[in-house]
């Protein structure tokens, strides 16, 4: 079968809140935005909406005093992003090729041709892989079990109940931390006897009384019932072997994140764990016109609410890279749309007021360039 081939100004890799805020943003621009998501797969942990359409009521995000669920408030975002003409396309993308503009992805029955790709992948948390932790119904995660304590922490279900966060660094220390703001004990079970949390965090944790540490163990299985949700955990000394039930009413799963940077790898600029770089106080990667935003380019914060706000800078970087990219006149010359020439090598701008600047492409996005202008 042929491939199709699709030419976008924009293309957008994602849809949870950075990518559909991207996409709100692009499309309102009348930059007919494609955006590409990968289909549901268990297995591959992915779902269209991305990590909000496995938790249940979000309570923080601004604008929904009474909360709404996770998968509602995806929803809504994906409403908004059609009604302002996004085009969705959900499919695999097997590879990309950055190495020039129009940039290229393939899909089994596509190739997309990109100006700008706004990459909104965002990262997954990391799942033990245990009987019982599975999403509901296969398991408790949705009823019981999380791997964001800022997300679920405050339910009700979990008040003034015992949890158990699994994992030894800075995420487990500062789930288990905020989480004793609404629990009555937070066991941390941890595989081995010493912390790889940073000195501080660790402390913070040793110095809160409502913590316990359970050394050298691993968490072998999670169960519950459809109406409690969770109700304890098998847990298994790997010094001694010996195996105890548990009692508890939450397990929280902190043993790391991983960004969705696979297809990125080689062409992208990206730190030890796989986040992608981006520079200054813009989304813009090391490839000038490719753009990240989310949690794919964010081990920090990882909010929905600070998602959609890189989603929205991206959108506004990929408009203003389009913006000056230049376009070939009936006479020949080359004009941006705001009506200045570009110097035949590209290298250089001359505005209409016969001001010259630089069109290199580290100052062809984002503030420095509009800076320089002044
Ligand atoms: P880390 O990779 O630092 O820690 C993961 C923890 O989970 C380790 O203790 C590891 O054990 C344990 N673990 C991993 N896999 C398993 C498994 N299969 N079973 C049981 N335990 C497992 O990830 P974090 O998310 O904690 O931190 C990631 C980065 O984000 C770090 O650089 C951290 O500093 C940063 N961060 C910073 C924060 C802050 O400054 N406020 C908050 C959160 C994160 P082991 O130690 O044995 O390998």
């Amino acid at each position: 079968m042929d491939k199709q081939t699709l030419k976008r100004d924009v293309v957008i890799i994602g849809s949870g809140p950075a990518g559909l805020t991207a996409a709100i943003y692009a499309a309102r621009a009348n930059l007919n935005p494609l955006l590409i998501d990968a289909p549901a797969d268990a297995e591959k942990q992915t779902t269209p909406g991305g990590q909000l359409m496995i938790t249940t009521e979000v309570e923080n995000y601004p604008g929904f005093p009474q909360g709404i669920q996770g998968p509602a408030l995806m929803e809504e975002f994906r409403k908004q992003a059609e009604r302002f003409g996004t085009e969705f396309l959900e499919t695999w993308i097997t590879e990309v090729d950055l190495t020039e503009r129009p940039f290229l992805l393939y899909t089994a029955g596509h190739t997309v041709s990109a100006q700008t790709l706004i990459i909104a992948s965002g990262a997954s948390a990391k799942w033990l892989g245990i009987p019982g932790e599975a999403k509901v119904p296969y398991g408790f995660g949705g009823n019981g079990v999380s791997a964001c304590a800022t997300c679920d922490g405050p339910l009700p279900a979990f008040r003034n109940k015992t949890l158990v966060v699994v994992g030894g660094g800075d995420t487990a220390m500062e789930e288990a931390t905020f989480l004793t703001r609404y629990a009555k004990k937070v066991y941390v079970v941890h595989r081995r006897d010493k912390l790889r949390a940073s000195k501080i965090m660790q402390e913070k944790a040793f110095r809160n009384e409502k913590i316990e540490f359970i050394w050298n163990t691993a968490v072998d299985e999670i169960f519950g019932t459809p109406e409690d949700g969770v109700t304890g955990v098998k847990l298994h000394n790997l010094q001694t072997n010996e195996t105890t039930i548990f009692p508890c009413a939450g397990v929280f799963v902190a043993i790391g994140h991983k960004p969705n940077t696979e297809l990125f790898k080689g062409q992208l600029e990206m730190d030890e764990v796989g986040y992608l770089k981006t520079s200054g106080h813009s989304t813009a990667t090391n490839i000038p016109g490719v753009f990240a935003c989310g949690d794919v380019q964010d081990s920090v914060y990882r909010q929905a609410v600070t998602a959609a706000g890189t989603g929205c800078m991206s959108a506004l970087d990929a408009e203003r890279f389009l913006d000056h990219l230049p376009v070939a006149m009936p006479d020949g010359d080359e004009i941006t749309i705001e009506g200045e020439h570009i110097t035949p090598d590209h290298k250089a701008i001359i505005t209409a007021d016969g001001h010259m600047f630089s069109n290199e492409p580290e100052v062809a996005v984002g503030e420095e360039q509009s800076q320089s202008r002044e």
